[in-house]
């Protein structure tokens, strides 16, 4: 401070002689027998000054630490409320779903349960939005880029999408490029993130028609991946169309009275899509439909092709659907799609079949996608080809459609990635079956499990949730406790809760891992955690978890994540669930 007002002090003193010069004073001599005084007298008033500015300096810190101090304190309590949120929705949840698998269940009882899960879940939705923007809004949003496969990505995005579209009549057609680069790198949690919310909503606001999105690495200017999310519903007037972007905003409510949301979707998916470097643009036509973009620059790893052309030598495969019977628009979606099918796999596209047909383009192939539609109306003819291509029938999930047991079949939607991993019997993309129904299942009678959580419900929830496995479950209600029973007892798995008093699940894997002679050093530990905040999986990866599951458990998650980690000769049943 003290060289501060020095440093004004000499600027006065060099400026005075040439101010008053300026203004006619004898020079030097006045100047120099005023000297000392004025010098002094400047002195006083800039140090003056400078104590008022350094005064306010200091109420503006005291007032931004302060502002800080307090944003801290808000996430920090967002955090935590979210967590202790979370904690009893999870067991709510949990033994709703006990309730659901209860035999003799009524119907009202039955549907009452499932309202009841359905609000949980939407809850949990809006407990993670909140503390989302509340990161964004302090500051403490990280972007965590790292490598990523579009094909996971997508996966995820499939799969969310069938979840959220249930048994609503929507069409969910798909084009994903080819061409895209094999290996990207970026934020994929948050883009996944952007992706879905794009999708939900576009399901959402959709009474009628479809949802299409088109995905792929534009690289005529660095490398952006562009996920367009087209949709037949609603529309948003125009003068809404800058509002929706904002936190809180809801618009054409009356309208939308029966949908459910918070209206923070839109603004955390703008922000985010910014802190990566991106932009989300919107068209939409009132009563037509509303297309949303997300452009987010992401680094190239591996620019191998996810689908290379060249691996289907002497595969020939064809695809015959019916598309006349929809609306112009879907047909359009569709008509993309397959066109770029055909393009990526060498696919041909077959007429119908009907009179005069050309026999011999069918019996060229050696795989036939059909619609499951077509093929019920022409099954005659196609099962008498006398070269008959293997046949796959495309069919919704949810459909009644009674399709012969003997056929493959594959679940919509189906696009380009989908079918050359079929192709090439990759199968890293599965043919997405969603309704429980269809899960497959399994029994391991003599798997070994660890559950630790600190809450004893929660621990009877999740076991119980577990019982159709017929394993051997035993429960810790603490880290110490675990690190006691994993002393000398071999577990195929632990399921580990991350927040527990004393000693938390990463402090416990840490005692665990350090231990010298640890019989379980191989032991898969799953991350069981109410805290599903974005980046979570990487955070326990990074700490010795083999994987993360989030509270709530989800059944077909749960069963993946089984189906992994367990030893195979453990897993000896498979057949399909009531
Ligand atoms: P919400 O949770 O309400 O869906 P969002 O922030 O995701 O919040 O969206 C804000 C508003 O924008 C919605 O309330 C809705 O009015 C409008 N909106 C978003 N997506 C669409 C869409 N695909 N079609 C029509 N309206 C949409």
């Amino acid at each position: 401070m003290f060289s501060g007002v020095l440093f004004l002090g000499m600027a006065v003193y060099m400026w005075t002689p040439l101010h008053l010069y300026l203004h006619g004073y004898a020079f030097p001599n006045l100047y120099f027998r005023r000297l000392p005084m004025m010098f002094l007298a400047e002195l006083v008033i800039c140090a003056l000054v400078e104590f008022e500015t350094v005064k306010a300096i200091i109420r503006q810190e005291a007032a931004l630490e302060a502002a800080e101090y307090a944003n801290e304190a808000k996430t920090d309590f967002l955090a935590n409320t979210s967590h202790e949120i979370r904690t009893p929705m999870n067991s709510i949840l949990g033994f709703c779903e006990l309730v659901l698998r209860e035999e003799g269940l009524s119907d009202n009882a039955r549907e009452y349960c499932l309202g009841i899960q359905s609000s949980g879940r939407n809850l949990l939705y809006i407990i993670n939005d909140i503390l989302d923007i509340s990161k964004i809004e302090a500051g403490r949003l990280e972007i965590i880029e790292d490598d990523f496969e579009p094909e996971d990505l997508l996966k995820d995005v499939v799969n969310i999408a069938m979840a959220r579209k249930k048994e609503k009549q929507l069409e969910l057609i798909i084009n994903a490029d080819g061409r895209m680069p094999r290996k990207l790198h970026g934020d994929m949690g948050r883009i996944r993130q952007i992706i879905i919310n794009l999708v939900t909503n576009a399901i959402k606001y959709t009474p009628n028609g479809g949802v299409y999105i088109n995905i792929y690495v534009d690289r005529s200017e660095g490398s952006v991946l562009s996920v367009r999310v087209e949709d037949t519903g609603i529309g948003i007037r125009k003068d809404n169309l800058d509002k929706i972007f904002d936190s809180f905003q809801q618009v054409d409510t009356k309208r939308n009275r029966s949908i459910e949301g918070t209206g923070l979707g839109l603004s955390i998916s703008r922000r985010l899509a910014g802190l990566m470097g991106g932009e989300i643009t919107v068209e939409s036509e009132y009563g037509v439909g509303s297309a949303f973009t997300l452009r987010v620059p992401v680094g190239i790893v591996d620019m191998e092709p996810v689908v290379g052309r060249h691996l289907y030598a002497g595969i020939q495969p064809g695809i015959c659907t019916d598309t006349t019977a929809l609306d112009e628009r879907l047909r359009k979606f569709y008509d993309r799609t397959i066109y770029s099918m055909c393009n990526h796999v060498g696919m041909d596209r077959l007429e119908i079949p009907g009179n005069g047909l050309a026999t011999r383009e069918w019996e060229r192939l050696t795989h036939l996608f059909i619609d499951g539609l077509v093929y019920k109306k022409h099954q005659h003819f196609i099962d008498k080809l006398p070269n008959r291509p293997e046949i796959i029938i495309i069919d919704d999930a949810y459909s009644e459609n009674k399709l012969p047991p003997d056929k493959k079949i594959m679940y919509k939607p189906i696009f380009t990635l989908v079918v050359a991993d079929f192709l090439n019997k990759k199968d890293k993309i599965k043919p997405v079956v969603k309704t429980p129904e269809k899960l497959r299942r399994f029994t391991a009678p003599d798997a070994n499990v660890l559950m630790v959580d600190d809450n004893r419900i929660n621990l009877r929830v999740e076991s119980r949730l577990m019982e159709g496995y017929e394993m051997k479950i035993t429960t810790a209600s603490s880290g110490k406790e675990a690190l006691a029973l994993t002393e000398d007892r071999k577990y195929d798995i632990i399921f580990m809760d991350h927040m527990m008093p004393e000693m938390d699940g990463i402090e416990t894997v840490h005692k665990m891992q350090e231990r010298s002679g640890n019989c379980n050093s191989d032991t898969p530990i799953i991350a069981l955690t109410a805290n599903a905040v974005s980046g979570a999986k990487e955070m326990f990866l990074d700490n010795g978890f083999s994987d993360f599951l989030s509270k709530p458990m989800n059944m077909g998650e749960l069963d993946e994540i089984l189906r992994i980690y367990l030893p195979e000769e453990k897993i000896i049943t498979e057949e399909p669930v009531k």
